[in-house]
């Protein structure tokens, strides 16, 4: 079955493509539908996208007028990035006009003095870390999409990726925006400050709102040093809670330099090894195994040597059973890709059910044995596929089918496995959406498992905004 947008089954108003003419320029109004099927596709096949009409305009003021168009004919609107959300959140109907903002793509200005960068939302999450490279600096965010994905998606799906322990995800990244409203107003709150105490933080209204309040039309956003130095390990680990005893030494004795630790089952690894190019790291089992990652901006640190005392004092505390530190930037590369070559292991290892949720740091190790005894008496044979950004809570709690089930069997029961894991996440105080946001695919479970009063202030945001529902509407929150 395909999850479809709630406009579906509307039709534009008559003549309403000749008004959209007349403030866009021929290429920002794309009607054949051999045209528009490129911003129709949806790589999982989960959900339909059915728009008849594109646009995709080449500044804020035409946006702005479009909007104002829709306004007026009460057509509605859905934002699209780089479309590789994985929660339809960018799918439109047939009554919708889709926004593309790809070509809004332009880096505005790189401060390497204010460490701050402004871009267009269109413009593509890879074009904007080079731009801070080029001025020798970094924009942390990293993610597996970042070829395709926009700064405007990350920032309206308010994403996260494999820097969010050392530097935050894109909410703490972000410092300015400038935002199209429901009503086609043009909100510019493109400050590069890092103090602002004026008031409500609006930005942070649409930072994670999925377009549901307005469309992001540029940002400002924070930049880095470089790193100068970076150290690669890949050890193996008795337990989750070693991983995390392993994590926070880890933080301690490197002057908090860790800027990535990642977490993978025994089971996820080798996958990795059998159906792609992957090979383990050493020969030593065990259950559990991480990617750890530290960088310095100081030139002068010998981030080699402190890597070490790590690991020497994780031994000696039994932390660690074996390991091995990357000698060039091509191992760490390899070690790299074993984790990021995890989803693809994923899928031609068999039918996935997928959990994408987050727990306090310290509570992993409870969540993981928890679910993993509830789905394993559910489903006897099922394999636990766990990885992911540990270091900030945030579990990729994979289930893999059992060897001797059909495929189609398995996912059937997709349903049933997730309420058996996010009970067990709200019985710990977590998140079921934790960085691919909620769109279309959690609407209704978000909503069931948000208190009364957390669904009433999102409704209450809701309607003071876009008081006709015109904005993405139907994803995210309902009303
Ligand atoms: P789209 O997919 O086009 O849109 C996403 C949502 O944002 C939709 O609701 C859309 O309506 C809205 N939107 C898009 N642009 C705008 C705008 N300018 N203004 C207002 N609303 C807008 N996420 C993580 O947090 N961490 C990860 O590690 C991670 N890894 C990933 C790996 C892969 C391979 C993939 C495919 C995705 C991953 N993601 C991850 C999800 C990723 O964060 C999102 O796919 C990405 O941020 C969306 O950007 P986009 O430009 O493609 O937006």
């Amino acid at each position: 079955m395909t999850l479809q947008a709630r406009s579906v089954d509307r039709v534009l108003p008559d003549g309403f493509v000749a008004r959209l003419a007349t403030v866009l320029d021929p290429a920002g109004l794309i009607t054949d539908p051999s045209d528009r099927a490129s911003y129709l596709i949806e790589e999982r096949s989960l959900f339909e996208s059915r728009a008849e009409v594109v646009v995709a305009p080449k500044t804020a003021e035409e946006l702005a007028a479009t909007v104002r168009l829709c306004a007026e004919a009460g057509v509605p609107l859905v934002p699209q990035g780089g479309a590789t959300g994985l929660v339809g959140g960018a799918v439109a109907g047939t009554g919708d006009v889709l926004v593309s903002l790809k070509r809004m793509n332009r880096i505005l200005d790189v401060d390497p003095v204010n460490f701050t960068i402004s871009a267009e939302a269109g413009c593509v999450l890879a074009d904007l870390q080079e731009a801070a490279r080029e001025a020798g600096c970094l924009f942390p965010l990293s993610l597996g999409a970042e070829g395709s994905c926009t700064i405007g998606g990350n920032i309206a799906s308010n994403a996260g990726g494999v820097g969010v322990l050392r530097y935050g995800n894109t909410r703490e990244l972000t410092l300015g925006l400038e935002v199209v409203l429901p009503d086609g107003r043009i909100w510019n709150g493109m400050r590069p400050l890092y103090k602002d105490n004026s008031g409500y933080s609006l930005k942070n209204l649409f930072i994670g709102s999925e377009g549901t309040l307005g469309i992001v039309t540029a940002a400002v956003m924070k930049l880095f040093p470089q790193p100068q130095q970076r150290e690669t390990a890949f050890c193996a680990l008795g337990s989750v809670e070693d991983a995390l005893a392993l994590l926070s030494l880890a933080r301690r004795l490197s002057g908090d330099g860790v800027s990535a630790f990642e977490l993978m089952s025994d089971f996820s690894l080798d996958i990795v090894c059998k159906h792609t190019e992957g090979r383990r790291p050493y020969d030593t089992q065990a259950p559990w195994h991480a990617l750890i990652e530290l960088t310095t901006s100081r030139p002068g640190d010998d981030l080699r040597r402190c890597f070490e005392s790590i690991l020497e004092a994780a031994f000696e505390q039994g932390l660690v059973l074996d390991g091995v530190v990357a000698e060039s930037e091509d191992q760490a590369g390899r070690l790299w890709q074993l984790r990021e070559a995890t989803p693809e292991a994923q899928k031609r290892a068999g039918g996935s059910i997928k959990h994408d949720v987050s727990v306090p740091v310290s509570r992993i190790p409870e969540f993981i044995a928890t679910a993993s005894a509830a789905v394993m008496e559910r489903m006897p044979g099922v394999h636990v596929c766990a990885f992911g950004h540990v270091g900030d809570g945030n579990v990729h709690y994979n289930l893999t089918q059992p060897d001797d089930m059909d495929k189609a069997a398995f996912l059937a029961r997709w349903g049933e496995m997730n309420a058996i894991v996010h009970e067990v996440v709200r019985t710990i105080g977590g998140s079921i959406s934790a960085e691919h946001g909620v769109g279309l695919l959690k609407l209704q479970e978000l909503a069931d498992f948000r208190s009364d009063v957390e669904n009433d202030l999102m409704r209450s945001l809701k309607r003071a905004l876009d008081p006709d529902n015109r904005m993405n509407a139907g994803k995210l929150v309902a009303i």
